[in-house]
């Protein structure tokens, strides 16, 4: 090989060499003898399968520079990552997408575990969408090592595989007590993993968790950042959680480990949005002080203020018990639960002590009692809070009564108009969206909503149906017009579409399923006649099916005022089939109707692996008729014992089912089948010469509501405790049963 590797330098004697290179190898060369002051520009362009290697020494104040020519130019993808070792190095410029990393991070402070990064720096830098290509595949976006190393202004946005978004690493000396800074990075929307292992930050694990890492997070903005119940999740001692936005976010800052850290000047808003929360303190000498909640609707440990029990000399990995907690000056606002020695059972017994709650505003407009109390909370010293308008608890004196009237200040916070000193100061600095990542990266929305793109009209011409979603674009609304559609290939889902008739449209289809949604995919059905009539006479056939490879994607499913009929070709048709590795945030089956089915109406019990993992977030069913369907009305899986997912969730209302679940092969025997789901409400509804429910508790504490339905010729629901040992904890009320 012939070709030299050609770097231009530029000459510049005051502070060091300047290369600028232009593909690999320039770099290669280029990175081998840097020093103090050098900087490499990497030009415009894509960068295809580049492990970025950046070694050297820089000085304080002389650092080395590994920059892109222009900020957004310069885009790093295939299969790609980044690793500095040293000190005083400098990245910024570059942008990570359309690809994702072949080792286990995309970003390390450090080259291998002999090499770290000390005293350096990463900023404008941009992380989209670079994810492994199997959800399940765990992978990390960013990890700290060293010490005294910044992460700042950099755009973090679309994990969606398994694995912290990002973390700071205390595994050996050289990487504790390392007083990194975490700061005005935008932490962009991060999807429902739909399984333990979707924080977005975590500082140090349980292992170190007694070491301190003197790590500041501040000025930091969290949208969106759904993952799992955990946004943060402090795992170390002496650090600093200030003045972070955390903007409609599912979960909590959650100080799992470690003592001594504080946590002042953080905004949650959420918007009322469910599971929301806020500050869950578990250890010692935790400081958390103004600090601002509103329309936090969390429950459980997923609160807006969350003081654990502990567990008596608790094993690292457990629970250790609150002490010289400092709980002051925070407002809560219209954020519905405060839970206090929560998680009080026989083995966390250890109730919080020596500790205080003062000065804190409470503000509930509804006038809701936000106080969940689980244990003796005698060890916690209240004084001079201020609850409005609601009347003060009963456990514990420290509250009074105010009639406060708030309005909004400058900041976007609200506050009392009187001078009531309880809650958060005036000054209170509120990161802002536009202050943190970069400029020049824009900051989009994680969805495109159903019918926001443009209006097609089809008809029932061969093909045209088919050609019509293949051309249309996210958003757009497909109008059918009257006439019977013959469907004879697999209509594919790859991005949101609503496909809508017009007058009566009766869709059959010749091909194993009708629709198939691929990653990227979501679907709405609306007036629609679906008949299984013309479809292949063999079992297992589905109306809807979703990829049958893992999706990244979440999808959404809607069907509304759509009728399914003659779904019986053969046996076990099913009308949705979820696979393995797929993930919806929600499904919504409203004013419909399903006649004849030898399937399921949902099979969602693909994730049989027993990980904690499952296939739906949302069901939601409504005002809809289920006759004659031999499978259950849904097959609903969550395996696995942790506790780190908010779902499933099971609503069913209004509704009519009637000789459900009574086929030969559905194997659970039930008309409804639910393992494991969290939150299940069953209400208004008619269950007529149906089979039972069957509901298996398996985790945490499932909340079941099965309240003011008719069984006529139905059983009772049957409800199982699978671990707890508890007695079942379903609560059935005000039903009517009939038997004739
Ligand atoms: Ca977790």
């Amino acid at each position: 090989m012939t070709a030299v590797a050609v770097s231009t330098l530029i000459a510049s004697p005051a502070f060091g060499k300047t290369f600028f290179v232009k593909d690999q190898t320039a770099y290669k060369e280029a990175v081998k003898d840097i020093s103090a002051g050098d900087k490499i520009i990497l030009a415009n362009g894509v960068w295809h399968d580049f492990e970025i290697v950046f070694q050297g020494k820089g000085k304080a104040g002389d650092p080395i520079s590994l920059t892109g020519e222009t900020p957004g130019q310069v885009i790093i993808s295939g299969q790609s990552n980044l690793r500095i070792a040293g000190e005083y190095l400098e990245v910024s410029g570059l942008v990570f997408k359309n690809g994702h990393t072949p080792t286990s991070e995309v970003v390390s402070f450090r080259v291998d575990s002999k090499s770290l990064a000390n005293n350096s720096r990463i900023t404008q830098i941009v992380i989209d969408n670079f994810n492994q290509p199997e959800r399940q595949e765990v992978d990390f976006w960013v990890m700290m090592y060293g010490k005294n190393n910044r992460f700042d202004h950099n755009h973090i946005v679309g994990k969606r595989n398994k694995g912290v978004t990002m973390a700071v690493r205390l595994n050996t000396e050289q990487s504790q007590e390392n007083r990194h800074r975490i700061d005005h990075n935008y932490f962009g929307p991060r999807q429902i993993l739909g399984s333990n292992g979707g924080e977005t930050l975590r500082i140090g694990t349980s292992h170190y968790s007694l070491s301190n890492s003197f790590t500041i997070v501040e000025n930091n903005y969290f949208d969106r950042a759904d993952g799992e119940l955990e946004i943060i999740s402090n795992k170390s001692g002496k650090n600093i959680f200030r003045n972070n936005t955390f903007y409609q976010s599912r979960g909590t800052l959650t100080m799992r480990h470690g003592n001594n850290n504080i946590v002042e000047g953080n905004v949650f808003f959420g918007n009322g949005a469910d599971h929301t929360g806020g500050i869950r303190v578990i250890n010692a000498g935790q400081t958390i002080r103004n600090n601002y909640m509103e329309g936090v609707k969390g429950t459980r440990f997923g609160g807006a203020l969350v003081v654990m029990n502990g567990v008596p000399n608790s094993p690292i990995n457990r629970y250790h018990q609150v002490k010289d907690a400092k709980i002051n000056n925070n407002s809560l606002i219209n954020s519905d639960n405060i839970q206090l020695a929560a998680g009080s059972d026989t083995e966390r017994s250890a109730v919080p002590i020596d500790s205080t709650f003062t000065g804190n505003l409470i503000f509930h407009e509804n006038a809701k009692d936000v106080f969940t109390v689980y244990d003796d909370v005698s060890g916690i010293a209240f004084a001079d809070n201020v609850l409005s308008p609601m009347e003060p608890p009963e456990f514990a004196k420290g509250f009074r009564r105010e009639t406060v009237t708030l309005t909004r200040a400058d900041n976007g916070l609200l506050y009392p108009e009187s001078d009531t000193q309880a809650g958060i100061s005036r000054d209170l600095n509120v990161t802002q969206k536009q202050d943190v990542g970069v400029s020049w990266y824009t900051k989009s929305e994680p969805i495109i909503a159903f019918d926001s793109g443009k209006t097609i009209q089809v008809t029932p011409k061969a093909g045209e149906l088919f050609a019509a979603i293949a051309a249309a674009e996210p958003g757009d609304t497909l109008v059918l017009k009257r006439g019977d559609y013959v469907v004879s290939k697999f209509l594919k889902i790859t991005k949101p579409l609503t496909i809508k008739g017009k007058g009566k449209v009766t869709v059959s289809f010749e091909r194993s399923a009708l629709f198939e949604i691929l990653n990227g995919g979501s679907l709405k059905l609306s007036n629609l006649k679906i008949s299984g009539k013309t479809a292949p006479d063999n079992a297992g056939n589905s109306v809807i099916r979703t990829s049958p490879y893992s999706m990244l994607e979440n999808y959404r499913l809607e069907i509304i005022d759509t009728h399914f009929k003659d779904i019986d070709i053969n046996h076990s048709f099913n009308i949705i089939s979820a696979a393995k590795g797929t993930f919806a945030d929600n499904i919504l089956i409203k004013d419909s109707s399903f006649k004849d089915v030898t399937g399921a109406i949902l099979k969602l019990d693909k994730e049989s692996d027993d990980y904690g993992i499952y296939n739906a977030e949302y069901l939601t069913i409504t005002n809809s008729v289920f006759e004659n369907v031999q499978g259950a009305l849904v097959d609903y899986y969550r395996g696995g014992t942790d506790e780190s997912t908010f779902g499933p969730h099971f609503k069913l209302t209004q509704s009519k089912l009637i000789n459900v679940g009574g086929g030969k092969r559905n194997k659970s025997g039930a008309s409804i089948h639910l393992h494991g789901v969290q939150v299940t409400n069953i209400s208004d509804n008619v269950f007529d010469n149906s089979k039972a429910f069957l509901i298996n508790h398996t985790v945490g504490e499932p909340k079941t509501n099965i309240f003011e339905n008719s069984f006529i010729n139905t059983p009772q629901p049957k409800n199982f405790e699978l671990n707890s040992g508890l007695e079942p904890t379903a609560i059935i009320k005000n039903n009517l049963v009939v038997s004739q």
